[in-house]
């Protein structure tokens, strides 16, 4: 935990952390001293991320810090939260894959362009199933080596489009990666660094 008062190379790294987001420290910088212009520089973003505002960098203010670094236009950390609903996690047992989520802006972007909507706005993607604990997991019959235990993957969705033809779009766009998809199922995309396909 960091506040007011505290000094070392961990404030450093916060301060060099909150700069790089755009919040300002005119005066006094990545000094490595937690005063009054880090104090509120900290304040602020919590009001920018709905935290309770106390100036102290604690858990909660960590955990939206790493979240806000490795947010892309249009995923967020939450959309990819675990489904049991608190009762074997916290939601996130790991991080979301940011790798997994440039994919998905990438796939996004390639069913706009193949399958533009006529009145001009664009198709989103939902994100059905993301991270998994192992509890979940086993819950919803995912297996037990799921690429969902380790954050790196997502089975999606996206309106008006089926399951088939976006899967076979996903085929195309994740060369180095994990894609399986069928009617029945929802296309499942992962970042595990090698090819893989399957059939559902
Ligand atoms: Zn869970
Ligand atoms: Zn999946």
């Amino acid at each position: 935990m960091l506040r007011k008062g505290s000094k070392g190379s961990e404030v450093k790294v916060l301060q060099q952390r909150l700069l790089k987001l755009g919040y300002k420290l005119p005066k006094y910088g990545a000094d490595g001293d937690f005063g009054n212009e880090t104090d509120a520089a900290v304040r602020q973003f919590q009001k920018d991320n709905k935290l309770v505002v106390d100036g102290i960098y604690g858990a909660n203010t960590s955990r939206a810090l790493y979240s806000a670094e490795h947010t892309t236009p249009h995923f967020v950390d939450s959309e990819f939260k675990c489904h049991c609903g608190g009762k074997y996690c916290n939601g996130y047992p790991v991080a979301v894959s940011t790798k997994l989520k440039q994919l998905l802006e990438e796939i996004r972007t390639e069913v706009n362009r193949k399958y533009p909507l006529s009145d001009g706005k664009k198709r989103g993607i939902a994100i059905k199933s993301g991270i998994r604990c192992k509890q979940w997991n086993a819950k919803v019959g995912g297996s037990s080596g799921s690429k969902h235990l380790l954050g790196i993957a997502a089975d999606i969705t996206v309106s008006g489009i089926n399951n088939d033809t976006l899967g076979k779009l996903c085929d195309y766009m994740n060369p180095n990666g994990g894609v399986g998809y069928g009617s029945g199922h929802y296309p499942h995309v992962d970042v595990r660094g090698s090819k893989a396909r399957w059939k559902y």
